[in-house]
């Protein structure tokens, strides 16, 4: 058993060799109790471990902590922005915020919140964005998706027809479902827009069946009407609606097409010159 006296010799011995690793600037100064102040902030850069210890150890002053902190922040951000990258491909989507949203269809925004909120407190929830052409399906689901990286999960937005390309370019197609189902949130857009073949309704069911079983949220976007959905016309698409629907709740995003308002307005301001 080491004696106490021998303790404090041997923490001793370390805590001088500590002592002198401590980065000294020209404009430290020692103060009344012999303690190494910075310069610069005029906070310590030693401490005593014990309070009748003579040997102090180095400790961060305020300006190297608040450095440290920036660098922790600038990897988390860089790590968010991999991930960003990661998440939407090269899509203009990558940089929808809930912050940046119009706010033209308030009760869309605030449904879409409240799911973000949901998920990323660990909710396993699904949500369906079903409506017209160009009412802010998919920006909505992509502000979801950021708001997921923000919150340090991972994610990916990705149609159907991008899932099929994945799979033709992947020797390893099972290793694709896995990132599909592994992922923290997957969103799918435009479901059902995809041409209607046997392989693509097996993609299909694949997504959403591994999907399920992963226990793991996930946001569709889709032109198909709910009539589509409950009245489905095929037996592959039967197979795949029984499935969704297990989880699912459905968001009707209505509105005029803001791609084709935003001509309009366009237009209008060249006619009124
Ligand atoms: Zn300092």
């Amino acid at each position: 058993m080491i004696e106490t006296d021998e303790f404090t010799n041997v923490f001793k011995a370390i805590a001088i060799r500590a002592a002198s690793a401590v980065p000294v600037s020209e404009d430290d100064y020692t103060d009344e109790s012999g303690l190494l102040i910075c310069g610069k902030c005029r906070t310590p850069k030693q401490c005593r471990p014990f309070p009748d210890c003579d040997a102090a150890v180095f400790c961060l002053c305020k300006c190297m902590a608040d450095a440290d902190n920036e660098m922790a922040e600038r990897r988390h951000q860089e790590q968010i922005a991999q991930r960003r990258t990661f998440c939407f491909g090269g899509s203009d989507l990558s940089g929808a915020s809930f912050a940046a949203d119009d706010g033209r269809n308030p009760e869309l925004t605030a449904c879409c919140r409240s799911f973000a909120e949901r998920i990323t407190a660990k909710g396993n929830d699904w949500l369906l964005l079903w409506g017209g052409c160009g009412t802010g399906k998919s920006y909505m689901a992509a502000c979801i998706a950021n708001a997921a990286l923000c919150a340090d999960m991972t994610a990916r937005f990705v149609t159907v027809p991008e899932v099929e390309q994945m799979l033709w370019r992947e020797r390893d197609k099972a290793a694709v479902y896995d990132e599909m189902q592994s992922v923290g949130l997957l969103v799918i857009d435009d479901f059902g827009c995809e041409r209607k073949t046997e392989y693509m309704d097996e993609i299909k069911f694949n997504l959403i069946d591994g999907r399920l079983r992963s226990g793991k949220p996930c946001v569709l976007t889709t032109n198909l009407t709910m009539n589509d959905f409950s009245a489905p016309k095929d037996l592959a698409m039967k197979r795949i609606v029984s499935r969704l629907f297990e989880r699912l709740t459905t968001f009707q995003v209505q509105g005029e097409d803001r791609r084709f308002a935003a001509l309009r307005d366009r237009a209008g301001r060249i006619i009124s010159r």
